[in-house]
């Protein structure tokens, strides 16, 4: 009997259970199904973003490339994705359907309907241990990193890499759509230029690879100059991940074989990657509510009732807010579809402490233009930062983007970003209406570090009080 492996976000040949197990059982039809309706389904509405879209037409590129090279082929489809594998197993007799377990709630969802339809073998793969399965002492899910890591770190005893299988093709195959045809890619306007020019082929397991290469050169001095963002210090592997051109497990291993500091602070940030899944699996709605009651409208600002709020959650999204640590990360995203981690704490810090706005504007906003975007990690880093989560810095911390920009060296970032800021010295780029030099066509400061820090206190205990 044909085997289908149905596709994800899990498009790659190496490391992939589900292709290894239907490859052995039979031959085998790769099938990716375009879901807007599914994700669209519950009380929130989760269809990709468009930063995302533009990546996956990338990456399903790729995959097709590398099936090419088995003279196997991928297909595509679009529609509610339980019901096109459905249609697709009549079609070609197929009974058995292979996926890597995924855990975003209507995912989950669409795994049981298909599963009460077919026969639907379930692998997982997609992060270090299937999400759920570390538990603490009395056998209850963590809710806290640090205990959860360390947990981790005790259990994994080194992975198994599976090799990329031989696919055998079947006798005819079924009809495919044309990716081309899919409006993944921007036409009008065209906003991707940036994307394009900061990623340039950076798609697909073998350039993941070839960049992971070159990031174990300068991995010794990761857990320095990871926090710097004008140095190119980090893996960038977060699309590759998301769009699971990469396993975990493969990049856990090779950091193993590594003996350094960096080298184990890598495998502890892929660690957070799982905990963030882990915490969707307790939580679905995770990403879309506080966890903490008690912040609601009575402490954020809504920008739906004021003009002047709606102004500044646009400045924040254009990267107008006079703070240019924060204007740099915002371009940044932007433009590559992609920001820095400690970027990306010091902008969401920013909307949610200095300007006050609820937290899920923030998450909405990097959901449409990460690359990245990720159900469980972008949601667990915005309640993280916003204090509201389950493992959260409190509240009250706020952070200064100022002293921030300054201490991680943040210059040469902004240069590049801010173009308008290009031309100041080491001092005044950080702060350049401190210094008096702050040019016409950069903005003033939406609101000072000060006020700003003494009004959310000020929120923060009449919400308490
Ligand atoms: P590296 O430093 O090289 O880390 C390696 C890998 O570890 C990353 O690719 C990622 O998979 C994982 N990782 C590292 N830090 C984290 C973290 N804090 N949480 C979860 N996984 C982590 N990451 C996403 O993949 N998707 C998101 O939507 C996302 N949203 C975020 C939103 C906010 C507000 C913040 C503060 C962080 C967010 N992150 C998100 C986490 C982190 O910023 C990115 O994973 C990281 O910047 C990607 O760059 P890198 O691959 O070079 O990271």
């Amino acid at each position: 009997d044909p085997q289908i492996v149905w596709l994800r976000r899990d498009l790659r040949l190496r490391d992939h259970a589900a292709f290894t197990a239907a490859a052995q059982a039979g031959p085998v039809i790769p099938v990716y199904v375009l879901d807007d309706e599914t994700p669209a389904d519950g009380r929130y509405d989760r269809r990709m973003g468009g930063a995302t879209r533009w990546r996956l037409h990338h990456a399903l590129g790729r995959l097709s490339d590398d099936l090419g090279r088995h003279r196997s082929k991928l297909i595509l489809r679009r529609g509610r994705a339980a019901e096109e594998i459905c249609s697709l197993a009549s079609e070609t007799g197929a009974k058995t359907v292979h996926v890597l377990h995924h855990y975003e709630p209507w995912w989950v969802k669409a795994q049981d309907e298909l599963g009460a339809a077919l026969d639907l073998q379930l692998h997982d793969g997609n992060y270090l241990l299937p999400p759920g399965t570390v538990t603490t002492g009395s056998g209850t899910p963590y809710k806290i990193y640090t205990p959860f890591k360390n947990a981790m770190f005790k259990i994994i005893d080194g992975f198994d890499i599976l090799p990329e299988p031989e696919i055998s093709s079947p006798e005819s195959w079924p009809e495919s759509d044309d990716l081309a045809h899919w409006d993944l890619l921007p036409s009008k306007p065209d906003w991707a230029g940036g994307m394009r020019e900061f990623w340039g082929d950076q798609h697909g397991t073998r350039a993941a690879m070839e960049r992971f290469d070159t990031f174990l050169n300068v991995v010794f001095e990761y857990d320095d100059d990871r926090n710097l963002p004008a140095d190119d210090a980090t893996s960038r592997m977060s699309p590759h991940l998301h769009h699971g051109e990469v396993s975990p497990r493969m990049l856990w291993e090779t950091m193993n074989r590594l003996r350094s500091d960096g080298a184990t602070t890598f495998r502890e940030e892929l660690v957070w990657r799982d905990f963030a899944q882990n915490i969707i699996c307790q939580f679905p709605c995770y990403t879309e509510e506080s966890y903490r009651d008690g912040y609601d409208d009575a402490i954020w600002r809504n920008p739906n009732r004021g003009h002047l709020i709606a102004e500044e959650l646009e400045a924040w999204k254009r990267g107008r807010t006079g703070y240019p640590i924060v204007d740099a990360g915002m371009r940044e995203l932007w433009g590559a579809g992609w920001m820095h981690n400690r970027v990306r704490m010091i902008t969401a810090s920013f909307l949610i402490k200095h300007l006050l706005i609820d937290w899920r504007h923030g998450e909405r906003w990097f959901w449409d233009t990460l690359v990245d975007a990720d159900y469980g990690s972008n949601g667990t880093n915005w309640q993280w930062v916003s204090g509201t989560g389950v493992d959260s810095s409190m509240f009250v911390r706020i952070m200064a983007p100022l002293s921030q920009s300054e201490k991680f060296n943040a210059g040469d970032y902004i240069r590049k970003w801010v173009p308008e800021l290009a031309d100041l010295d080491d001092k005044a780029i950080h702060d350049p209406e401190a210094h008096g030099c702050r040019p016409d066509d950069y903005p003033a400061k939406l609101i000072g570090h000060g006020e700003a820090r003494e009004r959310a206190l000020a929120a923060y205990r009449k919400n308490k009080s």
